[in-house]
């Protein structure tokens, strides 16, 4: 296959400005690097944060986007395991370092030294990335490109966070009904618990989307749940959920805050953590979560809601993602 000099792509080169279209050199692969051509890539929250300077130190310009669905078109010296034409998946963790404190605690999503793909190196809003074949995933092929890309980040978040809650959980609130809570109330519907869903005030479309998805009550983020939540997710950067949440949870529950940023939480009675509430974060991800995500898929009849928008189209999607005009996940199809 011809791979071309350059590419289209969109890039972050100023906090607070659109992404600028550029031709940028299609990138080489290192030793342990495979070239993709882009099919898909997600349009992901920590985008928008990285369009908006609310992420530290990025260090500028770069291709955003984390959740690429693409096809191997170059293999570097040292990767084994992958031909050309295979299909894999590049998430936000690009690389550790394996030695740090965090890495040999067995918390490589902790890494001192972590890149990340889309905001310490170039992702997937263009025709080609690089990707370290050790962080990739091959994808179920019962997803379509469009459909998987939203698993690579929405899935892997959502999935890590719902394991944060524990075992047991027979009722789940999800605060935020986007990309990653649709494809978590469709694990926990098909793990047996009830899902609870809460969306902005007077947001229907969302409340009716998460019945759709075997939510058993979708209502405003304001309203409390009809019973106690044995564990709750905050997936929208709002702070005040965090108050609101730690209400909503039984003596024992437990709070996840999935996102990478979120505005300042107001300060709240102590009574609402009393009793062994627990309120703790989801950081990055570990290659395991993938792991299991998708060997967890397998039995799963899970669908991806997609909302397809053209590469250079990345700014109106990003737009619509800011203004929760979306049903489900964005995603960019650049090829094919
Ligand atoms: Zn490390
Ligand atoms: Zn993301």
């Amino acid at each position: 296959m011809a791979i071309p000099d350059e590419m289209d792509a969109m890039v972050v080169a100023a906090p607070g400005r659109p992404l600028e279209r550029r031709r940028l050199p299609v990138p080489r692969p290192g030793p342990d690097e495979v070239l993709l051509e882009v099919a898909a890539c997600g349009v992901c929250r920590t985008d928008l944060h990285l369009v908006d300077g609310e992420l530290p130190a990025a260090p500028l310009p770069v291709i955003p986007g984390h959740e690429i669905v693409g096809r191997v078109v170059v293999v570097g010296n040292h990767v084994a395991d992958l031909t050309v034409g295979d299909r894999v998946g590049v998430p936000w963790l690009a690389w550790t370092c394996g030695e740090c404190r965090y890495c040999r605690m067995g918390r490589e999503n902790l890494c001192d030294n972590a890149r990340f793909t889309g905001y310490t190196v170039n992702g997937g809003y263009a025709q080609y990335a690089v990707a370290d074949r050790r962080y990739c995933f091959r994808l179920p092929a019962s997803f379509g490109d469009l459909e998987a890309a939203p698993l690579l980040c929405a899935g892997l978040i959502g999935y890590r966070s719902l394991r944060m809650c524990g075992d047991g959980v027979e009722r789940l609130g999800l605060y935020g009904f986007g990309a990653a809570a649709h494809i978590v109330a469709q694990l926990a519907v098909h793990r047996g618990s009830e899902v609870f869903a809460f969306t902005r005030p007077g947001d229907a479309t969302a409340q009716g989307f998460a019945r759709s998805l075997g939510a058993v009550w979708a209502g405003d983020s304001t309203t409390p749940p009809p019973l106690p939540l044995d564990a709750a997710i905050i997936f929208a950067p709002v702070g005040a959920l965090v108050p609101a949440a730690l209400r909503a949870v039984r003596k024992g529950g437990v709070v996840v805050c999935g996102g990478i940023h979120m505005s300042d939480i107001p300060s709240f009675p102590y009574s609402f953590l009393w009793e062994e509430r627990s309120l703790l974060s989801v950081a990055n991800l570990e290659r395991r979560d993938g792991d299991e995500l998708f060997a967890a898929l397998a039995g799963v009849p899970l669908r991806t809601a997609v909302e397809p928008f053209a590469l250079a189209e990345a700014n109106h999607a990003l737009e619509r993602l800011r203004e929760g005009r979306l049903t489900g996940a964005a995603v960019l199809a650049i090829a094919r």
